[in-house]
């Protein structure tokens, strides 16, 4: 195909986004894929030859580099090799995939859990397996994008509710007539804005509303609960999830995804779910790392609780120095800059600095919302949150977004 061609719907999408790119190249704001070359220990990294703070991070707990979990990552090379046989259900299953899927099932107060090679697989085919064109499912409109696709996928009624708000959860979950089959579901920590879902209110209406619910707990595994173990925990309300869903890419120090529920239903999600089904098996020293991974937070408790604190510094030290950062009450902070290039001149001006942050801009974020979203981890001392809060400031102050002239 002559990329001239300029009638053609393909060539015109990659010509536009191309002349994109090539722009904020040229201008020096393009922050797409920086590659990290090295590890330093705590949350500093090398990028581009420069030794910078991490401050973009999900690795919540710093648990990426642990001894341990690496100790075991290895040992499971040297005993099964850097592969599988094929797919979990022909030859690829290892006892590691089924010790991991019992300490998943543990971890998270659950009878079993299933594993896949994705956070975003788990929810496309979860949700495409449990659900048909007879179905409804009801989703937050900021759920992530494997959520809606997912919703997409399956071919059911795909009705969204608005933000966080259960009102209008509740008129969504009042639509839906008498006895149809529906699903609510919901990020536990949303990725974009790091709010909470109100989880007590929405457990109410899909238990008087005869719904199934299924959260999406990628970062609040780790972050939300005393323990770590995730929202459940964080209201006291054992038990309230049908679907346990979690990544094993963010605070666990691995890749891969996961749904931790009944008996009934994982067993009929292993037999039924494409992506377990015709997808290869997680790689040993992954579904080993990870393993190990949960372990780690369970003896290692303090880092949960150093996390909590990072985040109250790092939250309340940015809206006392004037920024606006949403509603967030966990790890992911966002700093709203407002246009796409307020957000990538921050970037910029902190980055110069070594601190390195990300912007998000639209269409990730609504318009007039694009923002740096930065995160802290345990792996953070206070004395480098208020090195990087500084910097933060002084970006601010240098593009015109805290006197209000951006
Ligand atoms: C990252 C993320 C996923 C996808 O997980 P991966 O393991 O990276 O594919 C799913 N849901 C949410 C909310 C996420 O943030």
């Amino acid at each position: 195909m002559n990329l001239e061609h300029s009638e053609d719907g393909i060539v015109q999408r990659v010509r536009a986004m191309n002349e994109r790119v090539v722009s904020f190249q040229e201008q020096g704001l393009y922050f797409y894929n920086q590659a990290v070359s090295e590890l330093r220990g705590g949350a500093r990294v090398l990028v581009n030859g420069r030794e910078m703070g991490m401050f973009a991070s999900y690795s919540y707990l710093g648990l990426i580099g642990h001894k341990r979990i690496n100790k075991a990552a290895i040992e499971a090379i040297e005993r099964y090799g850097t592969g599988t046989h094929g797919v979990r259900t022909l030859a690829g299953t290892l006892t590691i995939h089924r010790q991991l899927e019992e300490t998943i099932a543990e971890f998270k107060g659950a009878e079993d859990a299933v594993t896949y090679t994705s956070g975003y697989a788990t929810n496309l085919t979860v949700v495409s397996t449990l659900l048909g064109r007879n179905d409804y499912v009801i989703s937050d409109k900021l759920n992530h994008a494997s959520i809606v696709d997912g919703c997409l996928m399956s071919g059911a009624k795909f009705l969204r509710f608005k933000h966080n708000d259960m009102n209008s959860l509740e008129e969504r979950l009042k639509s839906v007539p008498q006895g149809a089959t529906k699903l609510v579901i919901a990020d536990s920590v949303f990725s974009m804005d790091g709010d909470i879902i109100d989880f007590p209110r929405m457990v109410a209406l899909c238990q008087k509303y005869q719904a199934w619910l299924m959260i999406d707990e990628a970062h609040s595994v780790g972050v939300l609960g005393k323990r770590g173990t995730g929202i459940e925990e964080h209201f006291n309300m054992p038990g309230t999830i049908d679907f346990k869903m979690g990544t094993l890419s963010k605070t666990i120090p691995s890749v891969g995804g996961y749904v931790a529920g009944k008996k009934e239903l994982i067993r009929y999600l292993r037999h039924a779910s494409r992506a377990y089904i015709f997808s290869a098996a997680l790689p040993p020293a992954q579904a080993a790392a990870a393993n190990e991974a949960f372990k780690v937070i369970l003896d290692e408790p303090w880092r949960v609780e150093k996390l909590g604190a990072n985040a109250r510094q790092f939250i309340h030290g940015l809206r006392n120095r004037g920024f606006n950062t949403l509603k967030t009450e966990t790890a992911i902070v966002p700093v709203v800059c407002g246009t796409d290039e307020a957000a990538f001149a921050m970037t910029q001006a902190a980055q110069r600095q070594d601190v390195f942050v990300l912007p998000v801009v639209s269409p990730a974020v609504p318009p007039g919302l694009s923002r740096l979203r930065a995160t802290v981890t345990a792996a953070h001392e206070p004395a480098e949150i208020e090195h990087a809060m500084n910097v933060i400031e002084a970006a601010g102050r240098k593009i015109g977004l805290l006197d209000g002239r951006v």
